[in-house]
């Protein structure tokens, strides 16, 4: 399978370039030329997410130099679980997909992991070691960061909003030190992500570094993100006999872009709706039908504060006109009163602790129209609650359990560097790359 940039049909690579590169030279996202039709069949067998992975992402790299090696792949990336777990007392019969058991407690594990395993099966003919630039909003920086750490080939550069992210996030964002360095830029999650597109498109940089991006942006995470849907949406199916809906916390729209691929390659995936915080550009899109990128604002969920989402770039490929798009999905906005609103009833109700991000999702379950809350639904849990606790503890009145790996990570020094939101800035940090 080719990939083509999302700004031009004709710029094309196979997966491996697609995910070494990040990035489209012309600053666009490499989207397959096509996605494959998957029989349901060919899953017959498979039930774990490395076995769901493997047959999913077959197709993706046929014909590409990592062909042989995604099983390894997905192994090695995909080693640690991911349940549906019933969420007992809701008013139908409702699940929530847990996505943050890996090593950082949020999603953000299954694609860095992935593309740190790919990245080191990739060969290169440019012998320098690769420098990953990383802007993040809280929880992909530390996700790449731990999955990237000590290994020989790589620097990391993470970008993260100063202020803008959980305490608890920040640590885990800053523990790093050998070969990751770790930027609170005095700016929003919108300028992280501009100075690391103008990093990629500054010709000197281009020169000095082999560049690479492990943002949403780069395929190689939306990919493995397919996998999750794809075990849940089977097994699901073959208990229930229908395609289970979807509720998508979203911010820079990586996540609900993997659900809607997962849904055009043949998973049994039902309605997809997608939640996002006050940041209004999606559902405003939707409704309007302009597209009006604006400055993020702060919210309690913060990892999902985007005010420009990249991958909107991907929807529109897949979804060319405003109809389609319209009936491939919808999107609401919840409020920070809500999220607060959600956290304390369902722990009350359900005894489930949400996370700020997993309770917009569950807003959205409780607004549904009885009728609608027939089927099946599934809430995506994207972050632990544990690395939100300043805002989850009050709500509940209760300390929120700290998994064992987090808990490692909060004990360690912070080794962040302040910048300005500059690309200058960030050129003389990285000029310092012993690159
Ligand atoms: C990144 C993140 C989101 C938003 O996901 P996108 O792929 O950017 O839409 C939601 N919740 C949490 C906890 C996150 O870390």
């Amino acid at each position: 399978m080719q990939f083509q940039s999302t700004r031009n049909p004709q710029h094309r690579v196979g997966l491996s370039d697609a995910i070494a590169r990040g990035l489209a030279p012309d600053g666009g996202l490499y989207v397959p030329t096509e996605l494959p039709d998957i029989d349901r069949k060919a899953f017959d067998s498979a039930h774990t997410i490395p076995a769901v992975a493997e047959v999913l992402l077959r197709p993706f790299a046929a014909g590409d130099a990592i062909a042989a090696q995604v099983p390894a792949i997905v192994r090695d990336a995909f080693n640690f679980p991911a349940p549906v777990v019933e969420v007992a007392g809701a008013a139908g019969p409702l699940s929530v997909l847990e996505l943050f058991h890996g090593p950082t407690a949020a999603f953000k594990d299954f694609g860095a992991r992935f593309l740190a395993a790919s990245l080191e099966r990739i060969p290169r003919s440019d012998p320098r070691r690769l420098t990953m630039l990383v802007a993040t909003s809280g929880d992909t920086g530390g996700a790449v960061a731990a999955a990237f750490y000590q290994r020989p080939w790589v620097d990391v550069v993470v970008l993260y909003p100063k202020g803008l992210v959980s305490a608890r996030q920040e640590k885990q964002l800053a523990c790093w030190g050998k070969n990751v360095r770790t930027l609170a830029v005095a700016g929003t999650f919108d300028d992280c992500q501009r100075m690391v597109k103008e990093a990629f498109v500054d010709p000197a940089l281009g020169r000095d570094l082999l560049l690479s991006s492990a943002n949403s942006i780069n395929v190689g995470r939306l990919l493995p993100q397919m996998a999750y849907y794809a075990q849940s949406s089977l097994e699901l199916f073959r208990r229930d006999g229908r395609a289970p809906n979807y509720i998508v916390p979203s911010g820079n729209l990586g996540n609900v872009a993997a659900c809607l691929w997962a849904r055009k390659v043949g998973l049994p995936i039902g309605e997809v709706m997608l939640a996002t915080n006050a940041n209004l550009t999606v559902p405003d899109y939707l409704r309007t039908g302009e597209w009006q990128p604006r400055p993020s604002l702060a919210t309690l969920a913060s990892a999902m504060d985007v005010g420009n989402p990249s991958n909107m770039e991907r929807l529109r490929w897949l979804f060319p006109d405003l109809h389609h798009l319209r009936g491939a999905f919808s999107a609401y906005s919840v409020s920070d009163d809500e999220i607060r609103a959600s956290i304390r009833r369902d722990y009350t109700e359900y005894g489930q602790t949400w996370c700020p991000h997993t309770a917009t999702a569950a807003h959205l379950y409780r607004q549904l129209p009885a009728e609608r809350r027939k089927e099946r639904w599934v809430l995506v849990g994207t972050a632990h609650p544990a690395k939100f606790n300043d805002v989850v503890e009050p709500l509940i009145g209760a300390a929120v359990p700290v998994p064992s790996a987090l808990a490692d990570l909060l004990s360690l020094p912070s080794l962040q560097q302040d910048v300005a939101p500059r690309l200058d800035d960030l050129r003389n940090v990285l000029k310092g790359n012993p690159a």
